[in-house]
């Protein structure tokens, strides 16, 4: 049986991949950690949404240790529904 902090890495892992929301005002956060994300790859709008990838700046968190890219969806309702 997983210990339990595994399962929580897993989970954030995972939550990292499918995606988390994006703030034009505050980026987005480690789901792990909560820290700070450096961006790596910013993706063109694609109707009201637009995805980007980063990486936790957090040297110690286990997302960033294990390479986890955290995929991040910005929505912009100005842009939906035209
Ligand atoms: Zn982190």
């Amino acid at each position: 049986m997983p210990r339990p902090a595994i399962t929580a890495v897993a989970v954030a892992a995972e939550t990292a991949r499918t995606g988390i929301s994006y703030s034009s005002r505050y980026g987005a956060r480690c789901p792990w950690c909560g820290a700070r994300t450096r961006i790596y790859k910013t993706c063109a709008w694609e109707e009201a949404t637009r995805v980007r990838y980063h990486r936790c700046a957090n040297d110690r968190c286990s997302l960033a240790r294990l390479g986890v890219s955290i995929k991040s969806v910005e929505f912009d309702p100005q842009s939906g529904g035209e």
